[in-house]
Order: C-alpha cells, then structure tokens, then sequence
C-alpha cells in the first residue's frame, strides 16, 4: 500500500490546484511529481541574471470572468492591477494616412484588437470614423465580431475592411504562430483575438483581470504549501508509472486513490496511435540597459519580422527597476518532440482530435486515471479554464466520498 491517497503529476495550475483541493477538501496525503526543476508549469517566473521578474515560458495575464476562480486563487495570492494593452507594430504602407499612433522609421501602430481607433489609424480620421459607423450599423447587436465572421459579409465596403483587416493583423501572425492561414485553423483561435466595436484598447474585457502580485511562481509555493502534500521536482512520473490491465501501479505497487495526470497523453501511453501535433515556442530573452524598451506590455508584429510579439516584462509586473529591462521575442515553429522542446499548443483540428480521443478512451479504461489539463486534454486553456476545470474534477472526485 502506498503511504499516499492521490496522485497527481505535474504541478502546474492543473496539478496545484487539484492537488491543494484534495489535501486541503478531502483530507488525503497527495503526491506530486514534477518533472521540472520547479513549481508553476508554464506559468512559472523568476528574476533573470540582471533582477527583471520574468516568465520564462512566454507571458501570462491573468482574467477572468469566473468569480469562483478568482476567489480561489485570491486565498494564495494579492493581485496588482493591470489590463494588458496590445498594440500591432507594421510597415506603413499607406503614406496618406496619419494614424493615432506615432509613426517612426516608415511603421505605424494601431491598438489590437482591432478596434474603431485602429479603423481611424488605418483608412484616417474621417474615413476611418465613417467605417467604424458603418460597423457599427452593420452589426447593431455585437460589442465584436470574429475576423472569419467579418470576412463573410457581402457588403463591398465592409469586405474592404475585412481585408485590410485580415491583411494586416491576422494572416501573417497566424502563419507564423500555426504555419496555416486563419482558414485553416480552429476558428476559435482567432475568435480570441476579435475585431471591437468600440475604442476599447484593453486586450481583454474580463471582469477580473491582474497579476499576481509577487508573481505566480510564490501563488503555486504557497497553493502546494499545505501538510498533506508532497512535491518532489524534478521526477518524471513515466519512469514510476505501470498502466496495464484498468490497474495503476506506482513504484511497482497499486495505486487505487485518484491519480491526476497533466502532462501530454500520447506520451502517457507511449505514443502508441502515434504523436498528438503541437507547436512549440523559442523564446529570444534580452536584457538591456534603459528603463523602458517599448510603449506597451506586448507589440505584436502583425506583418513581418520572424517572431510573433514582443513582451517587456515590467509593463506587465509593475517591477521599477531603473535603468535595466528585459525583452522576450516568441517564434513559433513545429513540436518535434526533441529533448528539451516545449508542446505548448495543442493544434486543434478534426483529425488531431479523432486521435486524442483515442488516448482518452485509453485512458477511460482506468477508473482512478483523470486527464486534466491543456496537455492532457489536448485544449487550448487559458489559466482560468483549467483552474475551473480542476475545481470541477476535484468536486466530483470529493462528492464520490
Ligand atoms: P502546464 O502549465 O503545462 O503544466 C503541466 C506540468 O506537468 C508541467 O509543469 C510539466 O513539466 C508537468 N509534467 C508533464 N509530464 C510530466 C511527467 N511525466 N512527470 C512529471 N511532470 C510532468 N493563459 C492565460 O490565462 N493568460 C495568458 O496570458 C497566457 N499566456 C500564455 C502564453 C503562452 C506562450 C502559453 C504557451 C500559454 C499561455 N497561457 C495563458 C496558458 C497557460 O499557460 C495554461 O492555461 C496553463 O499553464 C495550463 O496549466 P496546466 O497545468 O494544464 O499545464
Ligand atoms: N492573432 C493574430 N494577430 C494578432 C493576434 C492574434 O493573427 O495580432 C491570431 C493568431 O492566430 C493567434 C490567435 O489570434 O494564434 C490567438 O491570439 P492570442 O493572443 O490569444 O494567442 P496566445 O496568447 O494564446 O498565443
């Protein structure tokens, strides 16, 4: 018999949550198994060399609508205020147009997503004003519209927008980011980043929005802080793990309690239909010596250049540290599955999710395996969804009792 009740694998917002759920509501002795040198996933932060709070896995805001996730996460952590603003940074191609934003070196800026203020820096104030009305009439009922629902209206003046728009935000980034045009990939991933009806420049409108205030790496210390949970780092659970026959074992003894599993699940069963596709990310890390690189937490180049975005770090966490920041550039590029590449983003499709389905059903024959989390599930989670996810799975875990 193991000396723990539950199991859980990964300690990321998946993991930590579940975990802290299970020790904390349903009074169990939780192992964790954390495969990297520490606590968070990809969420973690830390101080680079040079003292700039940084997120080393690619930039994370917090929002939410969901006020039980946010009241949960509030008991680990304060939250500083802050809305992530974006703004689109592309050659100006267009010399008759004077745009909201500042012009430098032949480029020009509008907020992103797009909105009716990137309409005036687009077409100029006034044509650009008689767009956005035009918008406005068009869809009298929406604060947004999606750019592939944008791109089906029949109108002529309307489809010139939708171009330009497409044109110049969403199809060379999408190329970048997924190697596909927006046609070819889920429509719900470009649906994230809408066309605004409205000046709105916040990149997110949820009721709660923030980070965390001494960052997130402390939220998920002090989440797995609690007596009944182990954490041990740096311990891949594959080499502890036998799944065989509906029946887990654990250290080459069965494992009965509930065993939560957040890492990839091809790679949970040896990839035995074949690997799920993802893309992963190479981070361009740049510490410079000045107080401020760029006007906004996140610049994303919409049109050329190699890399997606830029992020500076200190819009983002607040931290003043004079004379001294750190840039991160993200390029996107297929998962291999070489040592030490990242799966971050699961490519959502039909025929990918017909072969998940065929590790989830794997995985179904285990009454105590759950798959939770956005590797797990093969899901495009935002932080706040897999929290809610794992309240959800911990909930019913704890009714069963
Ligand atoms: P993960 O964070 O991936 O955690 C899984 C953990 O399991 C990892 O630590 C991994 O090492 C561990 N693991 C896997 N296999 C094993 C094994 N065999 N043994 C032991 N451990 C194992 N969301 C937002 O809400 N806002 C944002 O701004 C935002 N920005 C993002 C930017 C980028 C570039 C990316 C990639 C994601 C972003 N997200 C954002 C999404 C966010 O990262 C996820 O929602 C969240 O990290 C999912 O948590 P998780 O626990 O499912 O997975
Ligand atoms: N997108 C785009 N241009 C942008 C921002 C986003 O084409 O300036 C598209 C792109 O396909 C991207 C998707 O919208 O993958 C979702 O963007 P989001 O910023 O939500 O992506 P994430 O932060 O999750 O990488």
């Amino acid at each position: 018999m193991s000396r723990y009740d539950a199991l859980v694998i990964g300690a990321g917002y998946a993991g930590a949550v579940a975990a802290r759920r299970l020790a904390e509501d349903g009074g169990k002795k939780v192992l964790v198994l954390e495969r990297r040198p520490h606590v968070g996933g990809n969420a973690y932060d830390c101080p680079d060399k040079a003292g700039v709070l940084i997120h080393q896995y690619g930039p994370h805001i917090f929002h939410t609508n969901d006020r039980r996730v946010f009241d949960y996460l509030s008991r680990f952590t304060g939250w500083r205020r802050y809305q992530h603003r974006v703004i689109a940074n592309l050659p100006r191609d267009n010399p008759e147009v004077i745009p909201v934003g500042k012009t430098t070196d032949g480029r020009f800026f509008f907020p992103v997503p797009f909105n009716l203020d990137s309409m005036k820096a687009a077409f100029g104030e006034k044509e650009g004003a008689r767009l956005g009305q035009k918008l406005l009439d068009a869809y009298p009922a929406q604060s947004q519209v999606t750019i592939l629902e944008l791109r089906q209206n029949p109108d002529p003046e309307i489809a010139a927008i939708a171009d330009y728009v497409y044109g110049h935000v969403f199809v060379h980034y999408t190329m970048k980011q997924w190697g596909q045009t927006p046609e070819e990939i889920d429509p719900a991933t470009t649906a994230r980043v809408p066309v605004r009806l409205s000046t709105d420049p916040r990149y997110f409108q949820d009721a709660y929005q923030g980070m965390p205030l001494e960052g997130y790496t402390p939220m998920f210390q002090r989440m797995l802080d609690h007596p009944d949970i182990t954490v041990e780092l740096g311990r891949d659970a594959l080499e502890r793990l036998e799944l065989a026959d509906g029946a887990v074992k654990l250290d080459g003894e069965p494992f009965t309690g509930p065993v939560i599993y957040t890492g990839q699940a091809d790679e949970l069963f040896s990839f035995r239909f074949g690997p799920l596709p993802y893309r992963t990310l190479d981070f361009g890390f740049e510490t410079l010596e000045r107080d401020c690189f760029q006007t906004h937490g996140t610049v994303n180049y919409t049109v050329d250049e190699p890399y997606t975005r830029i992020t500076e770090f200190k819009h983002l966490t607040g931290q003043i540290l004079p004379g001294i920041t750190t840039i991160m550039k993200e390029y996107s590029r297929a998962y291999t599955g070489a040592e030490g590449e990242i799966p971050y983003y699961a490519i959502i499709n039909p025929e990918n999710n017909a072969l998940y389905g065929k590790y989830k059903a794997l995985a179904e024959q285990y009454p105590n395996l759950h798959l939770l989390g956005r590797l797990a599930e093969y899901k495009y989670y935002n932080m706040d969804a897999i929290t809610a996810k794992a309240l959800e799975l911990t909930d019913r875990l704890l009714e069963k009792e």
